[in-house]
């Protein structure tokens, strides 16, 4: 709360209660979202267009808005100049891709390109999103179209954020640091996508999935990656991890109507916390903790993300 505003009210807090962090200091510079593409509509358009591959999974088969492979421009000399050398994240092929085309490192290069071109900045999100292979997180059906800017189906009606999304919130979550994050905290693993990307930008990576057979796939989508500094855990992201935090940075991967009190909560002194907000209008806010009862809240832009829902399940 803004020593300004309103009386001070004491945790626990909704967003109702939290001033504007731009009324304090600069926020964090808007961005739109140039994509139209949004996660459900990504997973509509796949839906019946090929064949699945569990009965569980999602309907696969999404056309993006554009091939992987024709993506055009130029690396801003940003990107080009100051990202740092990250050691690519390499894996040995597992049996669920060995039949997968190969997917090139320029495909990657490409997507990084386009990430800088829609106004990512930071270097070391643009080195994290060319260090991690995106395609070894989805369905061999559907690797050849990981680097188009689109959300995509990984069953149990959830999706693999968009490029642009995922690099945008790091970015966010990171602005004002020098170095790597120390302890960062992921409400909604998915395929663990979001969570290898992290892991190089951060020390300690913690990420939470509450439907059991998504965070046993991003388990098995994460071995042979071998990140040390990532852990994942089944259960109910809404209630944080107490025995974990506080965390310097709390991403969400899924919509709610408010941030959960716990997360507030488990956010250190001076963290950031990222998420987005909304029912079918959503936005994404940034929470800056700022004192032990005080906390400061900024919209920033529209996105589109899956509910976040309590409880577990499987
Ligand atoms: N991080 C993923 C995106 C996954 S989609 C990526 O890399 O692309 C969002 C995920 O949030 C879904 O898997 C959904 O099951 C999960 N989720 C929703 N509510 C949750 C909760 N309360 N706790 C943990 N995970 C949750």
């Amino acid at each position: 709360m803004s020593e300004s505003g309103p009386p001070k009210k004491r945790f626990p807090l909704t967003l109702d209660f939290v001033t504007g962090i731009a009324g304090r200091k600069k926020a964090a510079t808007p961005h739109r979202l140039n994509s139209t593409q949004t996660a459900t509509q990504n997973a509509a358009k796949a839906a019946g267009q090929t064949s699945t591959q569990s009965g569980a999974r999602s309907p696969t088969g999404t056309r993006g808005s554009q091939p992987a492979g024709t993506v055009t421009g130029t690396v801003s000399s940003v990107a080009r100049t100051a990202a740092p050398r990250m050691q690519p994240v390499t894996a040995m092929a597992t049996d669920r891709h060995a039949n997968v085309p190969l997917v090139s490192d320029a495909v990657r290069k490409a997507m990084v390109q386009r990430l800088a071109e829609q106004g990512v900045r930071d270097p070391m999100v643009l080195a994290a999103m060319e260090a991690v292979p995106r395609h070894l997180f989805l369905e061999p059906g559907l690797a050849s179209q990981a680097y188009i800017d689109a959300s995509l189906p990984i069953g149990y009606h959830q999706t693999i954020s968009q490029p642009y999304i995922v690099a945008r919130m790091i970015e966010i979550l990171r602005e004002g640091t020098s170095g790597k994050l120390k302890k960062v905290l992921e409400i909604g693993t998915g395929c663990g996508y979001q969570a290898a990307v992290l892991a190089q930008v951060a020390d300690e990576v913690y990420s939470i999935e509450r439907i059991r057979p998504l965070h046993e796939q991003a388990r098995n989508n994460l071995r042979p990656l071998r990140i040390p500094n990532l852990r994942l855990h089944y259960g109910d992201g809404m209630l944080g991890l107490p025995q974990a935090g506080p965390f310097d940075g709390i991403i969400l991967a899924a919509a709610g109507l408010e941030i959960p009190q716990a997360l507030m909560e488990q956010l250190a002194i001076g963290g950031r916390m990222i998420a987005p907000i909304g029912n079918n209008e959503q936005v994404l806010k940034l929470v800056v903790r700022t004192g032990r009862n005080e906390w400061l809240a900024d919209t920033l832009e529209r996105c589109h993300f899956v509910p976040l829902r309590p409880g577990t399940f499987g």
